[in-house]
Parts: C-alpha cells; structure tokens; sequence
C-alpha cells in the first residue's frame, strides 16, 4: 500500500463519519406534523373525508383518473392480484429482483409468479426475457421501477397487447418518476405504490393503487373494506345500517391520520424528487473516475425517482468481493445496504416452487455485485461529500493493496 493510503476503519483507522449515515430516511415537515394533529381534533380518524382528498390529490399529482388508498405497498399490490382474478393455475410474471412482496400478492390468491431475469445494466425487467417467459397460463406482468427508475413501458406494453396480458406497474420506487414525459402512475393499467417511511413520501404505513378504470377503482375500495359495498360514513350519510358483503376482503383501510400526512407530503415531491436527482448527479461525476464502481445505467428520457442509488462493485478489479466493501464501509460510517436477493432463492420460494439457483443468470450475477448507498432529501451536501470519500477511501486501499 502507498502513503497515500488512509488506513480503513475496519483495520482500526479513523472512520470517514463517527455517526452512522443510514442509506434512507423519511423527511417529516413542520407542515406534515400541523397536518396530522388537525385530523387527530377532527370527527374522523379513519374512513372519513381525509382518505378521499387524499385520493383525489394523489390521483391528479400524477394525471391518473383513480387513486386508491390502502394500508401498504403490499396490500396495494394484493388488491390488483385480486380485481384481475388472478387464482390457481394462473401465471404472471414479475422480474427477480425486487422486494418480495411483488412475488407474494400473486401467491396470495393462489397464483404462481413467473421470475423473468433483467437487464444487467439497468436491473430492470428485460422486455426480451419477459416475452420468453410468456405461455397459455400467463395473465399478467408486474414491471417493477427498480431503485426508482421507470422500466421500458413502451416495449412492455406492446408485449402484454399483443398476449392480452395486464400490465401492473410497481412503482413502490418511482413515485415522481416519468417515462417519455409519461408520470410514473400512468403507464399500466394499474401503478403500485407505497407509503412506508423510506419511499418517496411516507404515510408511516400505506399504499396506493392508481388507474384510469373505474371498475377497478371501485372493486378495490370494496376489497379494501372487507368486500363490503359501503363504508361507515356512506352510510352515516344516507341514513342507513344496511350493507352487504360482496366478496371476501380485508381490512386494508388506512386512516384519516395517516392521508393527513400524506396530503402534506404531496405537496413536497417535486422538490424531493429534484434534490434527489442532484444527490444522484454528484454520485455519478464522482463514481465515473473511480475504479471498480460502476452506478446502474440510465434508460433514455426518463426521470429517475432514485429512491436507492445501486452501484455494481468490480470484485477482479477491487480484489475483494461485494460483503468486504459492505463491511468496510460500514465501518467508516456510510449505512449502506443491498437491494434485493433474487426473490426466487428465499427459501419459501425454494419450498412451494421448486426455484432453484441459475434461474436467472443475469439477476444472480448483479447480485453478487449491487451495493445501495445512502440518498434521501435530507442528507447534506458534506454528508454526499461523506460517502464519496468513503467509496473512495475503501475501493482505492483494497485496489492498491490487490494481489
Ligand atoms: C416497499 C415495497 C413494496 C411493499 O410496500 P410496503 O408498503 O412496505 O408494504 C413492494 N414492492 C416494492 C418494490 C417495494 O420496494
């Protein structure tokens, strides 16, 4: 090793940061918290008027004629599983990386989730690998905006047209995003997003489904109230107790509180989306200079939501592997994460489906490699400056110090 090199925390060197920078973080306003206590003095706190404005304002922020809300990502994801009646026998495809929870909402309603590989420069779905994983059982395909960046929905589209296939968007990252100056919420037939603190905005916990079919919306909302046809204050309104349960759902509802905040936090996402893309845009100018760090690739004429900044680390340039350069900058003080295992290589998966390593080759590879680093609103300009250095400081000591 040259004298330039910094000794590494993880060898007992003096780390980049003394307090650990996590890779994401909500950002709760002064606003957001006027917002919540109004609805806790109010007559409502779940099932009342909140949950409609809220809908009504998501629905319009992202040019989608419906949004529903509901009580996560995966109880968004579970409620489009249902109206397109997925069931036994029946196939969709969905890519291998991403949370499980996309895999999980087609097992909920006793269909079986088809993992199509991605594209090794963006992690996101392969149109081409999607069209290979198309038979006579397939219903649907769930393109999920990995890291926030909005999958290729033109050639996606084109392939569920032509198989009659649904097209369901996860956008649990991508909120913000647009495809072709298309939002993000208005390029499938149905968009998925959630609410959870480190996702564009945050209702604590929550989901949203959006979409231009009414149908749909309204089956939704009945899903979401156990498959009941009305609600509390509908029928507080009509003056009536009567209901009927139409079909077996859930309680899936969220509360009057909880779109408080989220009507105050719509208010923030262009300027979150924004400071994002310029957080994103250091990383870029800084990792193009260095060795062995390569950030996923950028689709054309897309808007990137980045909600996780993902770089792939080169383990024959590096002379370490992905957990070391994990570890050690860790120990300097940079929260990074990884973002996701193939889903397929759980064991459930393993166990109900019979998945087995080598599915998908190029998902398996990125794997091996994909670090998340620290991005949310937030974080200060010294704090990028932070973990800069910190990848850095890391690649070039295990670089110089290789064979
Ligand atoms: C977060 C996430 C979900 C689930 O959302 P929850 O609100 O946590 O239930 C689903 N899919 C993806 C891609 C996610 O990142």
């Amino acid at each position: 090793m040259t004298a330039l090199c910094r000794q590494l925390a993880i060898d007992g060197g003096e780390p980049v940061r003394s307090r650990m920078l996590p890779y994401g973080r909500q950002t709760v306003t002064e606003n957001d918290i006027a917002s919540v206590v109004e609805a806790l003095r109010s007559d409502w706190l779940t099932t009342g008027p909140r949950v409609a404005e809220f809908e009504r304002e998501f629905a319009a922020a992202v040019g989608a004629a419906h949004a529903v809300a509901v009580s996560s990502g995966t109880a968004a994801l579970h409620a489009t599983t249902r109206v397109l009646d997925i069931g036994p026998g029946d196939e969709v495809i969905v890519p291998a990386i991403t949370f499980v929870a996309t895999a999980n909402a087609v097992v909920y309603e006793g269909g079986t989730p088809v993992f199509a590989d991605v594209d090794p420069a963006t992690l996101l779905l392969d149109p081409a690998g999607v069209e290979e994983c198309v038979t006579d059982r397939t219903r649907a395909i769930v393109a999920v905006d990995y890291a926030g960046q909005p999958c290729d929905y033109d050639a996606l589209s084109e392939i569920a047209e032509r198989h009659g296939l649904a097209l369901v968007s996860d956008a649990c990252h991508s909120l913000g995003g647009a495809h072709k100056g298309r939002p993000v919420g208005t390029l499938a037939d149905m968009s998925v997003f959630s609410l959870h603190p480190v996702k564009p905005i945050t209702t604590g916990e929550g989901g949203v489904i959006t979409t231009d079919d009414e149908a749909m919306a309204a089956r939704m909302r009945r899903f979401r109230n156990h498959g009941i046809n009305s609600d509390h204050r509908s029928r507080e309104a009509t003056g009536t107790w009567a209901y009927d349960q139409e079909e077996l759902g859930f309680n899936y509802r969220i509360t009057d509180i909880q779109c408080a905040l989220g009507i105050s936090q719509l208010s923030g996402l262009t300027a979150r989306t924004d400071r994002m893309q310029e957080i994103a845009a250091s990383y870029r100018e800084a990792f193009a200079t260095v060795e062995g760090v390569e950030p996923l690739a950028l689709l054309p004429d897309v808007r990137h939501a980045y909600h996780l900044f993902v770089i792939r680390l080169d383990a024959a340039t590096l002379g370490v592997d992905r957990g070391r350069v994990f570890e050690a900058l860790r120990a300097e003080g940079i929260g990074v994460n990884v973002h996701y295992r193939p889903v397929y290589l759980n064991s459930f998966y393993e166990a109900r489906f019979g998945a087995r390593p080598g599915l998908c080759p190029a998902a398996e590879a990125a794997y091996a490699e994909i670090l998340s680093l620290p991005i949310f609103t937030t974080m200060t300009d010294s704090d990028v400056a932070d973990v800069i250095d910190a990848v850095d400081k890391v690649t070039r000591s295990y670089r110089e110090g290789r064979d």
